[in-house]
């Protein structure tokens, strides 16, 4: 939790807040019992994610990065009955867990899982929008890609969200330790293009792991 400044703040903050039902630790249990890495957004930032939608009025969202459906999940409470999300997923066993548990969570009939990269499944719900918020969580090379896209297909008004945009805590280093340069490259660039590109107004949430938040303005 690089954007922490103190564990037993961020302990206080879960405990006050409890963002983690019992759906959702479920998912999380399950999903590492199934043997998929524990890489779901954080607690707190699912919270955030669900709060947003209710505060935004968020209808129609697309994620990009699928895992085992936690960060969905909290996306699409935060909609509501009237929601409906798009979720793309490289890896087809995790697709099909992530099915499961929007089952389990009741909001299967809400959601669409696109199994296969993202950038190529994409361009199969382009028609549908334009979007009310893209949420980026995959791949970090992909991320300025993913802008681009989101750029393209959201509505003015809409929203980009992208999680871990503090690199692991070495987006701001020349030499990265123990993480891909070229993805810390991709991660400078995608932040670089959302603050400064001029299609957003953007801010970065130090919380958890980073999370960058972009209005769409043209
Ligand atoms: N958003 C999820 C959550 O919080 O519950 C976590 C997503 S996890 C950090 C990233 C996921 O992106 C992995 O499951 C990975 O298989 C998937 N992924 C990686 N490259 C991808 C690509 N090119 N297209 C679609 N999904 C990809």
């Amino acid at each position: 939790a690089f954007g922490a400044a103190d564990p037993e703040l961020a302990a206080w903050a879960a405990a006050t807040y409890r963002p983690e039902d019992e759906v959702l630790r479920g998912i999380r249990e399950r999903s590492i019992a199934a043997g998929l890495p524990a890489i779901q957004v954080g607690a707190m930032d699912g919270l955030h994610l669900e709060v947003l939608a209710r505060a935004c009025g968020w209808r129609s969202a697309v994620e990009i990065g699928t895992l085992g459906g936690y960060s969905g999940v909290c996306l699409l409470r935060g909609m509501g009955e009237r929601g409906r999300l798009d979720t793309f997923e490289l890896d087809p066993g995790r697709a099909a867990l992530a099915r499961r548990h929007f089952e389990e969570a009741g909001v299967a009939d809400r959601v669409r899982v696109h199994v296969g990269p993202a950038l190529e499944r994409l361009a199969a719900v382009e028609a549908e929008g334009p979007f009310d918020v893209v949420f980026i969580d995959a791949d970090k090379k992909g991320y300025p890609a993913y802008l681009d896209w989101a750029a393209e297909h959201l509505r003015v008004g809409g929203a980009v969200l992208a999680d871990n945009t503090f690199g692991f805590g070495q987006v701001h280093r020349a030499r990265p330790q123990g993480e891909d340069p070229e993805a810390m490259e991709a991660l400078r660039t995608f932040s670089a293009r959302l603050a400064q590109g001029g299609r957003f107004r953007a801010t970065l949430l130090p919380t958890g792991e980073g999370l960058s938040l972009g209005v769409k303005v043209r």
